[in-house]
């Protein structure tokens, strides 16, 4: 399935100037050209640059599932005049080194939040790409793009690294939100549909118990096998779980029948996404997950 492409509110129509896409940051009076993967990295984007940016988020759509975008030529044309391009990386959004390759704009900077977030796959398995749920990583991207936009147009970095500094407070205080909670519900067990969440839920010390083979079908949307399904429908009947986080993203007939268990058993659902929420900021996002998360160990 293949969304249409939509961007940010901040993208104005392709210009009509032509010639070869070279870095436009540091003349004076003009924009930093930043396109983002998604949404969520374009909000962080946004937050550092303020009126100094233009970004563009190539996914912004809260109701589709990311894993599964087809980019389309208008990106590419955005990206080809791009001066900062910020990816998650970790194959989560391979379309951008595709598009950049085919754009031809060698000198945008590239960063790959994945590759900064220094993480790596542990003993055999995934690494869990959905790096945006980890605070620590978020702050080492912003001090990423300070610099990168410090580079870009040298005469505003004072103003970069002021807006950054406020996100990192604020990061700081998510963070803050996450030690709070561990000090009640360290070791709690809880379950989930996709590892979306999972960096989060680890901060709080909260226990995934959902199979494995559960949640990996599910985000590669294969077939999960009867026994996986039957174990996993489990933690809900007897209620081996204080809490399901479910990807509202990527929803099909076998996760909602883990959602229909959790209702069924009384057991609170949390609804996590992949992109930012209409009318959320990464902050306030990130702060409502927390409060839900909250209230519902809470019960
Ligand atoms: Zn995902």
């Amino acid at each position: 399935m293949g969304l249409s492409a939509c961007s940010s509110g901040t993208d104005s129509p392709a210009s009509a100037s032509s010639g070869s896409p070279s870095s436009v940051g540091s003349s004076a009076g003009a924009q930093i050209k930043v396109v983002a993967s998604t949404d969520v990295w374009g909000d962080l984007a946004s937050s550092i640059g303020g009126d100094k940016v233009q970004v563009t988020s190539i996914i912004t759509s809260p109701d589709a599932d990311p894993h599964e975008y087809e980019a389309s030529t208008r990106n590419q044309l955005s990206l080809a005049k791009a001066t900062v391009v910020i990816e998650n990386g970790g194959g989560y959004d391979d379309f951008i080194d595709r598009m950049l390759k085919s754009a031809k704009n060698p000198s945008a900077t590239v960063l790959n939040a994945v590759t900064i977030s220094g993480k790596k796959a542990e003993g055999g398995g995934e690494l869990n790409e959905h790096v945006w749920y980890d605070f620590p990583t978020v702050k080492k991207v912003v001090d990423q793009l300070e610099l990168a936009y410090a580079k870009a147009a040298p005469e505003d970095a004072a103003t970069f690294q002021r807006n950054a500094d406020a996100l990192t407070q604020k990061i700081d205080g998510l963070a803050q939100q996450e030690a709070t909670l561990r000090q009640k519900y360290d070791g709690q067990p809880v379950a989930i549909t996709e590892p979306v969440p999972l960096y989060l839920l680890d901060a709080i010390g909260l226990q995934n118990k959902t199979p494995e083979e559960f949640s990996e079908a599910i985000e590669e949307d294969s077939d999960v096998p009867a026994k996986v399904l039957s174990e996993t429908l489990e933690l809900y009947s007897k209620h081996q779980v204080k809490v399901l986080a479910y990807n509202a993203q990527t929803t099909g007939p076998e996760t909602e029948k883990v959602l229909n268990a959790a209702k069924q058993n009384n057991i609170p659902v949390v609804p996590v996404t992949e992109t930012l929420p209409s009318g959320k900021d990464y902050v306030g996002w990130m702060s409502a997950n927390l409060d839900a998360l909250a209230t519902a160990l809470g019960q």
